[in-house]
C-alpha cells in the first residue's frame, strides 16, 4: 500500500459522513469509455452534436443512433472492483451518500440502494417523455426506432421523448441540485472517485464541501481540474486501488463475507 493510500484509508475509517462523487472513470474497467482523458468517447463524437436538445430537436434519427449505440455499449457491461467497493462503503456503518455522473446503472447493479445513489444525469438505461411523467425501458423506445419511426413520440401524450439523461444545457432533475448541495454541506469526507472534475454543476460540490470543512481525497488515473483542493491524491487504477482506500478486498463480497457474490 503506497503512502497516499494508507492516508487516504484513514480519512475514509475517520469519517463521520461520506459523499463519494463518481465520474466516467469508474466505470472505464468494466468496458464503458469516458468522454475525456485516454481512450475518451468524445475524440470520435462532439458532444454539441449529440448530446443537446437543439440537436436533437434539429436531427433526432441521428440523436437516437446515439442513444441505441449508448446503450448497446452498457449492455454487457459488469460493475468492477470499484463500483463493489463503493457499494461495500455504502453498506458500512458510515452514512454514506453516491453522487454519480455516470448513466450506466452500474453502481446499483454492484448492490448499492438505490435510495444512496443519486444518479445526477440520469440512465441511459430509460426513455422519459419531455411534456408528461411517462418513463420506460428505453427499449420500448428503441424499438419503434427500429422499426422505422425516425422520431417517436409519447403515447400517452404526444410529448417529445428522449433518453432519461440529463443533456448538455439542460437543468439537473427536480430536487437533485439540493439534495447534492446539502449531502456536500453535511459530510466531513468528499470521495471524488474517477471524474476529470470539469462538468459542472456537479463538480462544484467539491468546492462546496471543503469550504465546509470537508477532507477530499481524489482517486484518478490522471491529474484531475481540483487537485489543489484535495487532502490526499491516489493516482492509479480505480479498480485497483479503491478497494484499499475503502477497507474493502476483492475476494469478499460486498456484505464483507468472505464469499464471492
Ligand atoms: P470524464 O470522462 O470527464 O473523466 C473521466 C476521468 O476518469 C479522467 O480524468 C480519466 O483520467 C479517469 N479515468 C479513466 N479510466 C480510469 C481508470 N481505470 N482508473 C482511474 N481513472 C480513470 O468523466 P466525468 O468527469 O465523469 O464527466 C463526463 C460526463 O460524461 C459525465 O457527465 C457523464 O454523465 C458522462 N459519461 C458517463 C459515462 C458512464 O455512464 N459510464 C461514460 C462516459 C461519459
Amino acid at each position: 500500500m503506497t503512502t497516499e493510500m494508507a492516508r487516504a484509508r484513514r480519512l475514509v475509517a475517520e469519517a463521520d459522513r461520506i459523499v463519494v462523487l463518481t465520474g466516467a472513470g469508474i466505470s472505464a474497467e468494466s468496458g464503458v469509455p469516458t468522454f475525456r482523458g485516454a481512450g475518451g468517447l468524445w475524440k470520435s463524437h462532439r458532444p454539441e452534436e449529440l448530446a443537446t436538445p437543439e440537436a436533437f430537436a434539429r436531427d433526432p434519427q441521428t440523436v437516437w443512433e446515439w442513444y441505441a449505440w449508448r446503450r448497446g455499449l452498457i449492455a454487457d457491461c459488469d460493475p468492477n472492483h470499484g463500483h463493489l467497493a463503493l457499494a461495500r462503503l455504502a453498506l458500512g456503518g458510515t452514512p454514506t451518500t453516491i453522487v454519480t455522473q455516470n448513466v450506466d446503472g452500474l453502481h446499483v447493479m454492484a448492490g448499492t440502494d438505490p435510495a444512496l445513489v443519486v444518479e445526477v444525469h440520469g440512465t441511459t438505461r430509460r426513455a422519459m417523455c419531455l411534456s408528461c411523467d411517462w418513463r420506460d425501458d428505453i427499449e420500448v423506445v428503441l424499438a419503434r426506432v427500429r422499426a422505422g419511426d425516425e422520431d417517436p413520440h409519447c403515447v400517452d401524450c404526444g410529448g417529445l421523448l428522449k433518453s432519461a439523461t440529463v443533456s448538455f444545457g439542460q437543468n439537473l432533475f427536480p430536487g437533485d441540485m439540493e439534495r447534492i448541495e446539502q449531502a456536500a454541506i453535511a459530510c466531513d469526507l468528499v470521495l471524488a472517485v474517477g471524474s476529470s472534475l470539469q462538468v459542472y454543476p456537479v463538480a462544484a460540490m467539491v468546492p462546496l464541501a471543503a469550504r465546509h470543512g470537508a477532507r477530499v481525497v481524489i482517486v484518478n488515473g490522471e491529474p484531475t481540474a481540483m487537485d489543489d483542493l484535495a487532502d490526499v491524491l491516489v493516482m492509479g487504477s480505480i479498480s485497483e486501488v479503491l478497494g484499499t482506500v475503502v477497507g474493502w478486498s476483492a475476494g469478499r463480497n460486498v456484505r464483507g463475507d468472505a464469499s464471492v457474490d
